[in-house]
This record gives C-alpha cells, structure tokens and sequence, in this order.
C-alpha cells in the first residue's frame, strides 16, 4: 500500500501525463459554448472521456447533467464537480456567431477539471488507497439566465428548478453524496467566498388601453410599473441594515407603440440576501409593494415567484483541505478562506443547504467574468492545476479508512434533509 504522499505524487504524475489531452478538452469546450441546459455537446464528450476510463456514467439528469462514480469502497461519497454551461455575451470578440454564448464565466475549465481529476485517479488506481466513492457530477445551468425559457422546462416537468445543481437536487443525484467540491475559474487568486442566496420576480401589470390622445378611460399599466420602481427604491431603506442585500431589476415591457396606453408592462427582478428568510421577508415586501402601486392606479398585477439560489456557506474543514492542496501545488500562495461574502449567487448554495460544500477559486483567468474581456490565460493553472486541486482533496478526504472524509460527512446532521430542501425551496414557487 502507498502512502498518503506516495499516492498524490502518484496521482499528480498521472494528471500530467494526461496534460495535453485535459488541455484539449478545454479549448474544445471554449469552442463549443452552450447555455444552461442546452450543454448537449459538452454532456456528450463528457460522457464519452468518463466511458473511456471504464467508468458508467448515467445521463440525462435534468437534460444535461450527468454522474459517473469512481467506487473505492465502503466510505463517504465525494462528488466533484463540474459546471458546464456557458453565458451569452454577444459582444464578446470570442461569442459564438450563431447564439451569443461565450464561457465568459470559465465554466469549461470546471467540466474540464472534473474530468481531468477522473483521469488521474483511474490512471494512478487510486481506488486501491482510498476508502469511499468519488461521484463525477457535470451540472448544467449555474448561470440563472434565460428565465421564460427555464420556466417553460419547468413547466414541461423537463426540469425542477432555474438552477441546474438544485433541479439535479429534486432528481435525487445527490441523495447519497455526503460532500461536494469545486473551484471557479478566476483572474483573481486563490480564495473560497460565501455568496448570498436569492428568488426570482416576474411582474406583469394589467391595465386598460385606450387611444394616447385620449386616455379619458385608461388605466395604464406603464405608470403602475413606474411607480412600483419608486416603491421599490424607497423600499431600500428598509433592508438597509446589512450591506449584503441586493435588489435589482428591470422593465422587460412597458407598451407596444407610442400611440397606445399600455394595458400591459412587465418587470423582472432579483432579490438576493445572506440568508434565506430574509429573501422572503424581501419578497413579501416586493409582493405587497407591486400590488399597491397596481392598485393606486386602478391597474392589477400578476406576481410569478421562482425560487433561486440558497446561500454559499463553505464548510470550515474543507476550506482547510483546499488551502493544504493550492499549497502543495504553490507553498508560498496566499490562501483566503475568511468566509468573505460576495454578493453574487451560485447555485453550489444549493447544495450547501443538504450537506459540506467547498467552492474555491482556481487562478488562470484574464478580465471580469461576464465581461467581453474574459478568457483563460495560463491553461496551465486554469486547467491541470485545478484537477490537481481537487485530486489531491480527494485523497485527503478519502485515504486508508477516510477518517477525515467521515469527520466531514458527520457534518451533514446539521445541514437540510433533501426532503425538507425541496419543501423550503419550493415555497418560493407561486403566483399571485
Ligand atoms: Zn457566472
Ligand atoms: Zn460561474
């Protein structure tokens, strides 16, 4: 038998061998963007490399998603994982032509690196030390975009929720996994942030249309949505009290021609918190605030509420594992893990209400994400660094008897049933 450092050498020489061929994946995946459940293409050559090592992955979990475990005997479940879809960014000098999607956010370094770590542990038959199952998870849709799409798959029973992780949630793929990891592209350094959670509103005002120059009998819908943006704004004050909460919006429709009172206008907004019963208190604040505007001016309104994202709360154990392997790679990085809040989302909250979660950051990047200026500089670190990342947590989470893998999945008693997830989620879920 190897010992714990034998092994991640071990494992480490393999994911260099493999070093052109995961760098090949990832320009492939550059190359071939696709949005939030339309990952077909990605999915497919997934599958196709975890088939390669002799693994069994299944598919179709929520359109895209898939799951190939690596089974290592009796012990916890890992999943690593790996997002795969792109954003839409036209502008962006590297979009595709056809659709806009650009993987302005570096997803396909996840997938890539997702399938780089299988790579290394099937090579360098990790199994034989290690004491668990590693499940391969390639997650669609992280970005919560395209919402009238999305919610037509949901309404099609084709999916269970806007983001990917939490519909692969209501599918059952994560019913017996016990922890997950994974880390995002960035053109920072190296760092695990918390980020808030957050629901969805989709406003549709309903008035009377009358001609412009005669609007005696209208009732217009525009000046609901108006006045129910100065609401919303001097709503504000009232969530004032942290610096975490986001409100924003914006008006999708407000009328079809100029010389028309519009008897319908519509806004769609984002309401984010670090915690999850404040997004309802924000909700039901927005709910109320909607309907009187509405009401002020003889209009109604329709309110659809979609759940988002829960909160990112990265566990305390295997933020440690992740700072111990960035400075195996690099003994002089600087490693934050200071539970630092970004106010973004990620749909890894999800995962964060049922069980230990870790997303850190793998550097390699240029530019903003989500900006024009996004790409991938260094594959190197973007890449092969990143599977090494999450190789080497593997092996300390899971080597001899997985003592330390068990210490964390103990953690899980203090997270959500699934059952009770999905419960909490879904009261997000109405119209009204
Ligand atoms: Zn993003
Ligand atoms: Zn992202």
């Amino acid at each position: 038998m190897r010992s714990i450092e034998e092994l991640k050498r071990d494992v480490l020489a393999a994911i260099d061998r493999r070093r052109e061929e995961i760098i090949a994946i990832g320009h492939n995946i550059w190359k071939n963007p696709e949005p939030g459940y339309k990952e077909l293409k990605t999915a497919a050559l997934s599958e196709k490399v975890l088939k390669e090592l002799g693994l069994s992955p299944k598919t179709g979990y929520s359109i895209t998603g898939l799951r190939a475990d690596l089974k290592c005997g009796d012990g916890p479940t890992v999943a690593i994982l790996g997002e795969m879809d792109s954003l839409i960014l036209p502008t962006h000098p590297e979009a595709d032509p056809k659709t806009g999607a650009v993987h302005s956010c570096g997803h396909h370094t996840m997938i890539t690196a997702m399938l780089g770590t299988a790579m290394g542990l099937v090579d360098a038959k990790a199994s034989d030390e290690l004491c668990g199952t590693v499940a391969f998870v390639g997650c669609p849709a992280e970005e919560c975009i395209e919402l009238e799409y999305r919610s037509k798959l949901i309404a099609d029973g084709k999916i269970k929720a806007l983001g990917g992780k939490a519909s692969l949630i209501f599918d059952g793929v994560f019913d017996d996994v016990d922890m997950s990891i994974m880390q995002h592209a960035t053109s920072g350094g190296y760092h695990s942030y918390d980020h808030n959670g957050f629901c969805m509103k989709s406003v549709t005002f309903h008035g009377v249309s009358t001609h412009a120059a005669g609007p005696g009998g209208s009732q217009n819908a525009l000046s609901a949505a108006n006045l129910a943006l100065h609401a919303l704004a001097l709503l504000r004050e009232k969530f004032c009290t942290d610096n975490s909460t986001r409100m924003h919006g914006i008006l999708t429709s407000g009328g079809d021609t100029v010389n028309i009172i519009p008897d319908t206008a519509k806004l769609e907004y984002q309401l984010r918190a670090f915690d999850m019963n404040r997004v309802k208190a924000l909700s039901e604040a927005f709910d109320q605030a909607m309907k009187g505007c509405a009401s002020a001016l003889g209009c109604t309104c329709t309110i659809e509420s979609i759940a988002g994202y829960y909160p990112l709360i990265n566990n305390d154990a295997m933020c440690k594992l992740y700072a111990d392997a960035v400075h195996k790679l690099y003994p002089e990085a600087e490693v934050d893990v200071e539970h630092k809040l970004t106010c973004g989302s990620t749909d890894i909250g999800d995962l964060c209400a049922i069980m230990p979660v870790m997303q850190g950051s793998c550097p390699g990047a240029q530019g903003g994400g989500h900006t024009v200026n996004f790409k991938i500089v260094d594959d190197e670190k973007a890449f092969i660094d990143n599977t090494k990342i999450n190789a080497l947590m593997v092996i300390d989470l899971l080597y001899g008897n997985a003592e330390l893998g068990k210490s964390i999945a103990a953690e899980k008693k203090n997270c959500m049933s699934v059952a009770k997830y999905k419960e909490f989620m879904s009261s997000f879920n109405y119209v009204g």
